[in-house]
């Protein structure tokens, strides 16, 4: 290590109410964030309109993270660069685990510019990479892409879910507003022994069909919206050994910070969100779900990193 992050408190500046959220009380029983996006192109790191405070590395969201009692995260890629970036990280840093895909709402663009199978067989390799753990985000999204890409989106889910089965990964799925068709697709080529629903945006019927399957159900930010009671409604009915927690930052902010950026240290105001609702011991709940986590995606020291530097970081005179 060779430079401190900066800690101090975020969004201090005049631009406060679109920076980075203050950090919660710390979790006392740790926890994971199952599925995020830190890589700077799609993720947290991005320069914005919020302005370069915003910006932040990598490493200073993971410092953050830790400090609040989050100790490891699954860095999710979506296309060809962001999975090499996940699978290349992950390799070289002990608190990241890669998820690699093609993202639903990429695979129709891919498909007419008759590049999906290549990009198919680059996510087939990086699944054989140490640290690389989880095949996603992959799945179903009819809310974004029309009758004429789904053909293109069902044959990549489908090459997915076969690349998680070669090599025994776990399955992250992108589902929205196509509960029914992910169902179908999982039932007739068979889901991977791990199969997760990530950000769960089903109700009380697809919990239970999830349920039933033993297929986990990952809760992000939405589940502490005001308009989002069916999430809650579900939320009672998954068993506690089928539940996770994510944050898919930089998106979906929990409350009391909806709007403002997402990032990994906000895990805790989802945790103790769901502990509220569920009037459950938040220490309990917490042990409970790292405890899931681990299982769906292994250790986070199972393999060792790499010794190797940042393969991404700018050559310093
Ligand atoms: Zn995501």
């Amino acid at each position: 290590m060779t430079d401190t992050p900066h800690l101090g408190q975020p969004g201090a500046g005049d631009r406060k109410d679109l920076g980075y959220p203050p950090l919660p009380e710390t979790l006392l029983v740790s926890v994971y964030d199952s599925h995020t996006h830190l890589d700077p192109s799609t993720g947290s790191g991005r320069r914005t309109a919020m302005g370069d405070e915003a910006a932040l590395d990598y490493r200073e969201h993971l410092d953050r993270a830790s400090s609040v009692g989050v100790h490891g995260v699954v860095q999710v890629g979506t296309d060809v660069d962001t999975s090499i970036w996940s699978a290349e990280m992950a390799a070289i840093e002990p608190r990241m685990l890669a998820a690699v895909a093609i993202h639903p709402n990429e695979a129709p663009e891919l498909a007419v510019r008759g590049r999906l199978d290549d990009a198919l067989g680059t996510i087939a390799e990086l699944a054989t990479r140490p640290r690389v753990r989880a095949i996603g985000e992959t799945g179903l999204d009819f809310f974004r892409t029309g009758a004429d890409g789904q053909e293109a989106q069902l044959r990549s889910f489908e090459a997915h879910i076969e690349i998680a089965k070669q090599n025994g990964l776990a399955l992250q799925i992108h589902d929205r507003d196509a509960h029914s068709e992910v169902i179908a697709t999982l039932k007739r080529v068979g889901a991977p022994e791990r199969t997760v629903f990530h950000c769960f945006s089903g109700d009380l019927e697809l919990a239970s069909i999830c349920t039933e399957n033993g297929w986990y159900m990952s809760f992000a930010g939405t589940v502490t919206f005001k308009n989002a009671p069916n999430l809650r409604d579900a939320l009672e009915v998954v068993p506690r050994s089928l539940l996770l927690v994510e944050t898919d930052a930089p998106y979906l902010t929990p409350v009391p910070y909806r709007g403002r950026p997402n990032a990994p240290y906000l895990l805790p105001f989802t945790v103790r969100s769901i502990a509220a609702y569920l009037d459950t011991d938040v220490n309990l709940l917490a042990a409970q779900i790292s405890s899931n986590t681990e299982y769906v995606f292994g250790r986070w020291d199972d393999e060792p990193v790499s010794s190797q530097r940042d393969p991404f970081e700018d050559v310093e005179s």
